[in-house]
């Protein structure tokens, strides 16, 4: 199963052409940008391309993936570090920003590369934490009483192997004021093979409460594969909650929030936070602005339980919290 995810991730698609090709669409008819796609990669895995729409220039997926002429467009506000998170980066990797839990960032890549990312320019390279790094960061957390979550996320922190896990949560494990694991993964979702039988053993094996935090921001991006998965997981002990953010022309409709937030209750998944877009630069074609937002999700309170509905947030720089708008 190993050989299985890694395989899968080397055949992603990591060339625009390609990507066209395989769902029936040509270049020429849409706004596609190259010079965006050296700005950011561009990065799509095979799972993730199989559940597009095959012929549609509109399909949410690949509207979330595909580099457009739009990111070059310079807007007032949307700039490089809209989250402040160069003043929380208290270590190479580390961001402690909030109380009682700080956020690990493990690796800078992920295995899709999602335009409105809001770490599209973190500096990653001066992040690149190596495994004798990471003693500093246990050093870290052991020395501060008061965090009692540790938050492993990226880029992908399940992109570093299953070894490598285990050898970060047994070193967590043996922080006695640590009590909950988080990890804020994409990969579920778009490479549901990575959640392996001995990922999932070892988490059920841990001491620590877990809580697994996919992003799915369509009802589409949940093929049977990821439902079977997000299941599995589920049963293997941790709590699995999802985040979106919404984006103009993905989801950006009562119907598709609806629609999503039911598929994943489905399939076990909690919706937790709604983010409005961060402005990051290269990124303003997905906004959606606020006054439509708070109408969105009032809207579709009215249509589904309560435990349905995730929260609309947003991030502010130097804030002690995010903000919960809705
Ligand atoms: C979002 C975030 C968290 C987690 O916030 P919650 O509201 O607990 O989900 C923690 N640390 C950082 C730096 C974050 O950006
Ligand atoms: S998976 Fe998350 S961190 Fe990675 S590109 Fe997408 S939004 Fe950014």
């Amino acid at each position: 199963m190993n050989d299985c995810w890694q395989t899968l991730l080397k055949q992603g698609f990591n060339e625009i052409g390609a990507l066209l090709d395989f769902v029936g669409l040509h270049a020429a008819d849409l706004p596609v940008s190259i010079e965006a796609s050296q700005q950011f990669a561009f990065k799509v895995p095979m799972p993730f391309a199989q559940r597009m729409v095959k012929g549609d220039a509109n399909d949410p997926l690949l509207r979330q993936v595909l580099p457009v002429k739009a990111e070059l467009n310079a807007q007032p506000g949307f700039i490089d570090d809209p989250l402040g998170e160069k003043q929380a980066n208290v270590l190479p990797g580390l961001l402690h920003k909030y109380h009682g839990r700080v956020l690990f960032m493990l690796t800078g890549h992920c295995a899709v590369n999602c335009r409105y990312c809001f770490r599209r320019s973190f500096d990653y390279g001066r992040n690149r934490v190596s495994r004798a790094q990471w003693q500093t960061v246990f050093d870290y957390v052991a020395a501060d009483q008061t965090i009692e979550e540790v938050i492993l996320s990226g880029g992908d922190p399940l992109l570093i192997t299953d070894s490598q896990l285990d050898f970060m949560l047994t070193a967590l494990e043996a922080i006695p004021h640590v009590k909950r694991l988080r990890i804020h993964s994409r990969l579920p979702i778009v490479l549901p093979q990575r959640m392996t039988t001995t990922l999932l053993n070892r988490l059920q094996l841990s001491r620590l409460l877990t809580v697994l935090v996919v992003h799915a921001n369509h009802a589409n991006e949940i093929d049977q594969t990821v439902e079977r998965v997000l299941f599995d997981s589920s049963q293997a002990g941790p709590i699995l909650l999802n985040q979106s953010v919404l984006l103009a022309g993905v989801n950006d409709s009562v119907k598709c929030l609806a629609e999503l937030s039911k598929k994943l209750f489905a399939c076990h998944v909690q919706p937790y936070y709604l983010h409005l877009l961060d402005p990051v630069a290269g990124t303003s074609h997905f906004e959606v602005d606020y006054d439509t937002a708070v109408g969105l999700v009032s809207d579709l309170r009215s249509s589904l339980s309560g435990y349905l509905v995730p929260r609309l947030c947003r991030e502010l720089a130097g804030q002690d919290s995010k903000k919960i708008i809705a």
